[in-house]
């Protein structure tokens, strides 16, 4: 089951077609509805559109189906979407790294059977439910109770809330990390649509507002277990971090450009803003940031794929990344001036956007911790 061989992998030119087809997706359909959307939500749709382009089945080998890319391309994927809105990045990238991943590598045949193929049409939407609330960094700290039904062998009863979970308020299925034992935590497919399930509500965001990002209590729903341990289900997160990090480099390479393009406008003292010094040296500064976390995001996702283990670089380019979005943003809002704290510009969106990378699967703290044990062990 969990060691089966996923052997089918894209080409180099497939994936370079799947890119582009991503790149014409989101100039075309992404980018110029990511005000609306912010609005209220990303609409019913949108993982349908995203399967059509094979943005559904990203890490799932072709031999179940799926796309087969490395991930290079996913990262890729993760950051051309964050150009042209970052709450289907943050989504598109915790449902390949996190779900998909997770009916990949940790479920049976008849679980995979049953949800593999209608998520990778996008039929059926996911989500994945570790963060409680009080346990959020200190994620072992889990007080949803898994308890095996009688009779059923396999199926245990949930009992426990969840809480800050992205697309949990749509999902068909959410994936629950629960307790099983004083120690042990496993993880559960949970179907949305039982009486056990109850969503609590929608938690509004500053950024990344298109997402659903739901609270929900379960009282005796029924969750299929699916046999793994708690670092099996959470060692996703390592390959989920680049997607993250993938989606800060794309926001801050939208707003740098953005940023760019206005200082070649604007005229002031009778120059443009980009002949002027201090401006020249937000643009050098934004400029290195982006190439900086670009690099530490390929070395990452190389690493994965040629089988290496990332637990560091994870971090260090999610850490760099989402830290560097945070600053490109700021900059790119302080070269638009006033008009950079208005609506009309996206930058503002983008900045607001740019702080749930350095939050979510893991705040920057936690990725600094992650980081030094690496080193000093
Ligand atoms: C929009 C959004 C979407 C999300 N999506 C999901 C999802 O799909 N699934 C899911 O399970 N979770 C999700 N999360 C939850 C996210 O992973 C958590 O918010 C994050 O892990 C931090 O947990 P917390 O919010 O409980 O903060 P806390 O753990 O309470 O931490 C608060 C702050 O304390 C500091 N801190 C905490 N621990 C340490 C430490 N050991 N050392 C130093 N400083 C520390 C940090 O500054 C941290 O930001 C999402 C969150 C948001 C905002």
């Amino acid at each position: 089951m969990i060691a089966e061989v996923h052997s089918t992998a894209a080409s180099a030119a497939e994936e370079q077609a799947f890119l582009a087809g991503v790149r014409r997706f989101v100039a075309e359909y992404v980018l110029p509805n990511t005000r609306e959307w912010e609005k209220d939500r990303l609409p019913d749709d949108v993982f349908k559109r995203c399967a059509e382009v094979g943005l559904m089945s990203m890490v799932v080998p072709k031999s179940l189906g799926g796309g087969g890319l490395s991930c290079v391309a996913y990262a890729e994927a993760c950051r051309m979407l964050a150009q042209g809105d970052p709450a289907l990045s943050m989504n598109v990238a915790a449902i390949n790294a996190l779900c998909l991943a997770h009916l990949v590598d940790l479920s049976t045949p008849e679980q995979r059977e049953r949800y593999l193929g209608p998520a990778m049409k996008g039929d059926l939407e996911l989500a994945w439910g570790l963060t409680e609330p009080d346990a959020g960094s200190d994620a072992r700290r889990v007080q949803t109770v898994a308890t095996p039904i009688e009779g059923r062998p396999g199926y245990y009863h949930l009992n426990g809330r969840k809480m800050f979970i992205t697309n949990g308020g749509r999902a068909h299925m959410i994936i629950v990390i629960a307790r099983t034992g004083e120690k042990e935590l496993s993880a559960f497919f949970m179907d949305t649509d039982q009486p056990g399930f109850r969503l609590t509500g929608r938690i509004p965001t500053i950024g990344v507002q298109a997402s659903w990002t739901a609270q929900f209590e379960l009282e005796n729903a029924v969750g299929w277990h699916t046999p793994c341990t708690f670092e099996q289900a959470t060692g996703f997160l390592f390959r989920g971090r680049l997607g993250i990090a993938a989606m800060a480099l794309g926001i801050a390479e939208k707003a740098h450009e953005l940023a760019v393009e206005y200082s070649k406008q604007r005229e002031q003292f009778n120059r443009r803003l980009c002949d002027m010094q201090s401006v020249q040296n937000m643009i050098a500064d934004s400029e290195i940031d982006c190439n900086a976390a670009r690099h530490l995001i390929r070395e990452g996702a190389e690493m994965y794929d040629r089988g290496e283990p990332i637990v560091k670089q994870a971090s260090m380019a999610k850490l760099f990344a989402s830290e560097a979005a945070n600053r490109v943003t700021n900059r790119a809002i302080q070269i638009h001036g006033g008009r950079g704290m208005t609506f009309d510009f996206l930058v503002e969106k983008l900045w607001r956007d740019a702080k749930l990378t350095e939050i979510g699967e893991g705040c920057s703290e936690i990725q600094r911790m992650v980081i030094a044990k690496q080193v000093t062990r």
